[in-house]
């Protein structure tokens, strides 16, 4: 069982030039199914590397499980062969001479596993990764996806401490990485190691992650279960990148500028406590926003903001409500609409706990 613990970590690539990664502290605990997410290029393969011993910090410290591999102030930096850990990278480079059986075979053989153990090992991964079958064929002679898996159970094969994965499906098909997702969480559960996974996709990391910890420009913004993310997003960064459809922002000037928006929400975030901050925007989630039909009454427990149906939209599946409030545009997200017709004068509310505000740095305000 191994944990990672990342203290102020910064990484310049070049002397005095900007930080890729700046000012990282994090924890990750055994076993976790860490996600690092945020946009291209906002240091999440640079912290991945760090970790794996491929780069090494210009300041801080990384440890992980009860050894120090990196401490440059300490002189300290134990290289990646040093640091027994598994990793899988976008693209996965097989060996394209060796069949998949010596694939898998051949960190064992570096790591001077006795043959018959081999054996019994690479019969084992290439089970559980359901391969068995192409044991004998050569990486060219099977698919993307099956490629895939070899690499992955190459990796395990070498029962590595800390796996770290940089956007291993991003290659694969949409059907493919759905497969390949359900797949790394079984993996995950049977194997119990820790997981530490690199994406720019919000859906990719909501799914898989028992932690996600969110990137921007080299810095954490927040680190937290995916429903915490999503439900309580810690800025507007988190907000804005983490949500399907794009969560609604309405700036302070649309509130200052539509009185009927601006009642609505003060008397719903009425009931909190607010200490009289100053807000710079609010953010509501389509799929929050409750609609009512005309002649609907509003439940007395939520507060109704009159609305004009403005388009009806399928996405298949789901129905974007694009709604009018006094010159404002809003999208709510519903299953069905069948009661709503483009042109029609409603109510839309929302629940407090849907309400995020944020301050004009763009820090939550809400609880
Ligand atoms: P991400 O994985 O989130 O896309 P990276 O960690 O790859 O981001 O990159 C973070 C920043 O560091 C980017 O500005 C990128 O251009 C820069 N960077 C990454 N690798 C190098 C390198 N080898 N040399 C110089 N700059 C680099």
């Amino acid at each position: 069982m191994t944990n990672i613990n990342i203290q102020n970590a910064n990484k310049a690539y070049s002397k005095g030039g900007p930080l890729a990664v700046a000012d990282l502290s994090l924890d990750i605990p055994s076993s976790e199914f860490l996600c690092l997410l945020g946009p291209s290029g906002c240091g999440k393969s640079t912290t991945l590397r760090m970790i794996a011993g491929l780069e090494n910090l210009t300041s801080g410290q990384i440890q992980i499980g009860d050894r120090v591999v990196d401490a440059t102030e300490d002189g300290i930096f134990v290289p990646a062969e040093k640091r027994n850990l598994g990793m899988v990278f976008q693209n996965y480079a097989l060996w394209p001479h060796m069949s998949i059986q010596e694939n898998i075979e051949f960190g064992l053989k570096i790591k001077k596993v006795a043959a018959a153990e081999r054996r019994v090992i690479v019969e084992k991964v290439l089970k559980t990764l359901g391969i068995y079958q192409f044991k004998d064929r050569y990486p060219s002679e099977v698919s993307g996806g099956q490629q895939q898996r070899v690499a992955l159970a190459r990796m395990i094969a070498i029962s590595p401490d800390v796996i770290l994965l940089d956007e291993p499906l991003s290659n694969l098909d949409a059907k493919l990485r759905l497969d390949m997702r359900a797949e790394l969480k079984r993996i995950h559960t049977e194997l119990g190691s820790t997981f530490i996974f690199v994406t720019h996709d919000q859906w990719e990391a909501m799914t898989l992650a028992t932690t996600i910890a969110v990137m921007n420009e080299g810095r954490l913004q927040q680190v937290g279960p995916p429903t915490d993310i999503y439900d309580r997003p810690a800025n507007r960064f988190v907000a804005e990148f983490v949500g399907t459809l794009p969560i609604n922002i309405l700036e302070r000037s649309d509130l200052d500028s539509n009185k009927v928006l601006d009642d609505w929400i003060k008397t719903i975030w009425a009931g909190a406590s607010h200490d009289g901050a100053k807000v710079g925007s609010v953010g509501i989630r389509p799929e929050t926003i409750e609609l009512f039909a005309q002649g609907l009454a509003v439940p007395d427990t939520l507060e109704g903001c009159p609305a004009k149906v403005m388009d009806l939209v399928p996405t298949g599946g789901n129905w974007i409500v694009e709604l009018n409030i006094e010159g404002t545009r809003l999208f709510a997200l519903k299953r069905q609409v069948d009661d709503l017709a483009v042109g029609a004068c409603i109510k839309m509310a929302i629940s407090l706990r849907d309400l995020h505000i944020f301050d004009t740095c763009g820090d939550r305000i809400t609880a």
